[in-house]
Formats: C-alpha cells, sequence, structure tokens
C-alpha cells in the first residue's frame, strides 16, 4: 500500500472503534465458518463523522442511517452505528451491517496498487476517491461499464441475512412478521424473508436495496445448493468466477450475464430479483405441479 495510504489507513484504525455492547467474538466466528478472511474494521456513531471525514478528507456516507462502506483502496471497513436503530432491532442490527462490509472485503489477494496509473493515484489524496479495477466480484470499476453488482451485493448482503436470521430478537422478528408490510413480494416466504428487514426510525418495516439481490441469490443457491458454496470459495479464489456462472446459466441460459449488468440502483436491483424470480423460482415451481 502506497504511504500516503497507508497513514490514513493508520490513522483511522487509530480511532476508538466504538465497538461497546457489540459481539465482536460473533462476528469473527459467524465469518470464520464461512473461510471469509477479511479486513480491519471501524464502528463510529453519527457525532463521530466529521472527524472520520477529517481524516478522509471527504463525505463518505450519502445515507446515513444505514452507513457503511468497505474502502478496497484503505483496505478498510468504516461502519455507523445508528442507536436508534438498534434500539428498535436490537445490536444484532449493527453487527449485521459490519458482517455485510467486512464479506465485501473478503478476497484472495492484497490489492495491487501497481494497476493503477501514478497520476491518479497521485490525484487521489486528500479527496481519496480513486476506484480500484476490480473488488470482490466487481469488475471494471475503473471503467464507465462496471459490472458485478447485483451479485457482490447480494452475497454481502445474504452474509448479513444469514446473520440477522441467527440472532434477530424475537420481539423484532414477530413486529416484521406481523406487519402488513410487503416483504420482497414473496409473501409464502415471510418466515424466511423477515431476515432482510428491520424496523426504520419511525418503527415502519424497511427493506435495504442490497436485499432484494441477496433474495435472487438465496432463491438460486436454493436450486443449486454448489453456487453457495462457490460464491464463498470465490472470495479465495479468483478462479472459480466461471463455476458461479455456470451454474447461474444451467439454471436459466444466460441468466448470468443479464444480473452481471446490472447496476447499483434500487430499480435495477428489483430488476434483478424479478427476473430471478420468473425465470428460475416461479417456472421450477410451475415444473413441480407439471411433474405431480
Ligand atoms: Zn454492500
Amino acid at each position: 500500500m502506497p504511504p500516503e495510504l497507508k497513514s490514513v489507513r493508520e490513522r483511522l484504525l487509530a480511532f476508538p472503534s466504538r465497538l461497546e455492547g457489540l459481539d465482536a467474538h460473533k462476528i469473527e466466528s459467524f465469518l470464520a465458518s464461512r473461510k471469509l478472511n477479511h479486513t480491519n474494521y471501524v464502528v463510529h456513531y453519527s457525532e463521530d463523522i466529521p472527524e472520520i471525514e477529517s481524516i478522509l478528507g471527504h463525505n463518505y456516507i450519502d445515507e446515513p442511517s444505514i452507513g457503511g462502506i468497505f474502502i478496497p483502496e484503505l483496505d478498510i471497513v468504516l461502519v455507523l452505528r445508528d442507536k436508534e436503530l438498534e434500539e428498535n432491532n436490537g445490536t444484532a442490527f449493527t453487527e449485521g451491517k459490519i458482517i455485510h462490509e467486512l464479506a465485501h472485503s473478503a478476497k484472495p489477494q492484497p490489492l495491487d496498487y501497481t494497476e493503477f496509473p501514478n497520476n491518479r493515484l497521485l490525484g487521489l489524496l486528500p479527496g481519496i476517491s480513486l476506484k480500484t479495477p476490480s473488488s470482490g466480484f466487481l469488475e471494471g470499476l475503473d471503467t464507465e461499464n462496471s459490472s458485478g453488482w447485483f451479485i457482490e451485493e447480494g452475497f454481502a448482503d445474504l452474509m448479513r441475512g444469514e446473520y440477522i436470521a441467527l440472532n434477530m430478537p424475537n420481539e423484532v422478528k414477530k413486529a416484521i412478521i406481523n406487519s402488513d408490510t410487503e416483504l420482497l413480494g414473496l409473501g409464502e416466504r415471510r418466515a424466511q424473508v423477515v431476515k432482510y428487514a428491520y424496523l426504520d426510525h419511525n418503527d415502519e418495516v424497511k427493506i435495504m436495496n442490497s436485499s432484494h439481490a441477496a433474495l435472487a441469490i438465496e432463491l438460486l443457491c436454493e436450486k443449486e445448493p454448489l453456487l453457495r458454496e462457490e460464491l464463498l470459495n470465490g472470495r479465495n479464489d479468483l478462479s472459480v468466477g466461471e463455476r458461479i456462472k455456470n451454474y447461474v446459466n444451467r439454471l436459466s441460459p444466460g441468466l448470468y450475464d443479464k444480473l452481471n449488468q446490472l447496476d447499483y440502483t434500487s430499480g435495477d436491483f428489483v430488476e434483478g430479483l424479478r427476473m430471478v424470480v420468473k425465470e428460475v423460482y416461479l417456472k421450477s415451481e410451475t415444473d413441480g405441479e407439471l411433474q405431480t
């Protein structure tokens, strides 16, 4: 890591992470059980944002209520701890955000900084706006045509969902299940999908954008359990990319490319879930009926 970035990283890591009441050990063992080699993380409150941003040299959180980020260039995860959301959803809510961001950070090898042209690296400071060419399942981040957002976000949020499913307080689960809010459009899967939902500042049930992609990945993995294994392998071994592609395309020809091209927008993530429901989930339900 270039010394300029290393110094920013060290200053961030020197920040006293706000871990009180969080179960860091549980986070570690969850990630270890999935062989996700992750980076360091810093948890902070909203009142700490000016200090974090003064170290980073720019604004970094657009949506303060659910903020969290993995910054590949600095190999660090920053997570905003929202006291009200934690009151509504338990500390597992924040731990889940840490899991999501750390899952993004799980990768086979350190970032190759020589891939960056020098002038761009120098242009980075103090504003740190450099984009790595690839990160996790993301590719072409330094171009106009980046790809892999749906699978990368879906994977990270599936990990968060799996953690939440194990740790969501019962009263939160009940409140969400008993609400009349539509949960990701699969009414009959309400008990399964509840792990992606949370109670916002007004006690309303909300779903994060990435959860649409997570549910889509979960449905694909239900049809092809080896896909989940390969997604986890993919965080340690770049060569499994082709196998992931083949598993998805075997479920529906051409589906991988369609999902891979989706952008990091709520509209695209909803569209991707719709595709998976239509081409894989409903299709196999119908197939099942036809066979009986
Ligand atoms: Zn994410």
